[in-house]
């Protein structure tokens, strides 16, 4: 007992120097940094930063540096993603903004805003009214006020928010209602959020369809009870999807075309998946599916059997259900969900994003379907018409 209240007091000290010790600026260098609500990789995100972005630390627990972004909001972030700066490096200040203001260009209608520096932001997205809302931390507004150019089609309102000291709001009430994808950028002095605009002509043609076939090369993936790798069966319908979007218009790119990872041999799973979602940032791109087979982690393997589908951004909720709906009926699989879930190629809002678990490579009668030449023909006709279904339903918005 009192040698654990000896400890509790020692870390209680600890406790209380660290923030002194702990207080310096850090700089994201990861790809995507995770900012989260607490102290651990279980917590929730909060939003994903791009490199390069300054933030003040004013603690450090557990390998994660506290980061408050507004007196309200407090987010914390893993050691090994951001780079401290040295300890004479100033907090960063707040930023003032003048000016912002909407206008359309090619891919869409973008929003500038004049800031002084690159600042930590988060995109939340609506489907229903349609919107984008805009979060930006240390930021504070100098005035209301956003112009809005005749050439900008995408953004019916704009309005702007001072949620507390040095986090401003913006929202974007948008003109149509099937998004297509949003992307940010900070340089030279701009912030940009490019509101991608709406998908022209009721199908598949010209469409730009990125399909990611899961797993591949060292990574098998599931393997079923008579050795049916999922990697193997994923590439199949996603060579077979592929040859079928192209009869159908469609410019087609697929992660891997053979048995290979898509990064660099040998790296860890989330650098694998970081290559596979960096690879399927396109700008053109339309539209990413990726292709998997599901597997039991622990149970029953003949219990679980049936289709499964996921999505993350809002947007990507009615592609979700169609082409769930559209494998279910076509291979006559048991419905068993779709489900909303950050599954790490579905967090980014570029494009719409979908991942589909066609069946259980693990339950010993789906296995020996998914060998069949006809399951896979099946599931890739499926998966085409699904598409082509929600590119009629995006123009009809
Ligand atoms: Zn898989």
């Amino acid at each position: 007992m009192r040698g654990a209240a000896l400890t509790i007091a020692l870390l209680a000290l600890i406790g209380a120097a660290a923030p002194v010790q702990a207080a310096r600026t850090v700089l994201t260098t990861e790809p995507r940094t995770d900012l989260r609500t607490g102290p651990s990789a279980q917590h929730n995100r909060i939003t994903v930063l791009p490199p390069g972005i300054q933030l003040w630390a004013d603690d450090l627990v557990d390998g994660f540096y506290r980061v408050p972004l507004a007196p309200t909001l407090t987010a914390w972030v893993a050691d090994d993603h951001v780079r401290p700066l040295d300890r004479s490096t100033p907090r960063p200040p707040i930023v003032t903004v003048r000016d912002i203001s909407v206008q359309g260009i090619a891919p869409g209608s973008v929003a500038t805003i004049r800031m002084s520096r690159p600042v930590a932001f988060r995109v939340r997205q609506q489907v229903s009214p349609p919107r984008l809302i805009l979060d930006l931390f240390g930021v504070a507004l100098a005035r209301y006020g956003v112009r809005q150019l005749p050439s900008d089609r995408c953004v019916w309102s704009i309005t702007a928010d001072q949620v507390t000291d040095g986090w401003a709001q913006l929202s974007f009430d948008l003109t149509f209602a099937q998004q297509r994808g949003w992307s940010v950028s900070q340089r030279d002095g701009q912030f940009q959020l490019l509101v991608r605009r709406p998908y022209e002509g009721a199908s598949l043609a010209n469409k730009v369809i990125v399909l990611d076939p899961g797993h591949g090369g060292g990574d098998s993936g599931a393997v079923g009870p008579s050795g049916l790798r999922e990697k193997d069966v994923n590439l199949r319908i996603a060579m077979q999807l592929a040859a079928n979007l192209r009869e159908r218009g469609a410019t087609v790119r697929v992660l891997r075309e053979s048995d290979r990872s898509v990064g660099p041999s040998g790296v860890g799973t989330r650098a694998e998946l970081e290559a596979r979602l960096s690879a399927s940032e396109q700008p053109d791109a339309d539209f990413f599916l990726s292709i998997h087979n599901n597997a039991v982690g622990s149970g029953n393997a003949s219990s679980a059997y049936g289709t499964e589908t996921y999505y993350w951004t809002p947007m990507s909720a009615l592609p979700a259900r169609l082409l769930q709906n559209a494998l279910c009926a076509r291979l006559n699989t048991r419905n068993r969900f779709i489900s909303w879930r950050p599954f790490y190629v579905l967090r980014w809002g570029d494009v719409p994003r979908v991942l589909v678990e066609c069946a259980y490579v693990s339950n010993p009668t789906e296995e020996q379907r998914l060998r069949s030449d006809a399951f896979v023909t099946d599931a890739a006709v499926a998966l085409a018409e699904g598409l082509e279904e929600f590119f009629r339903r995006a123009a009809a918005y």
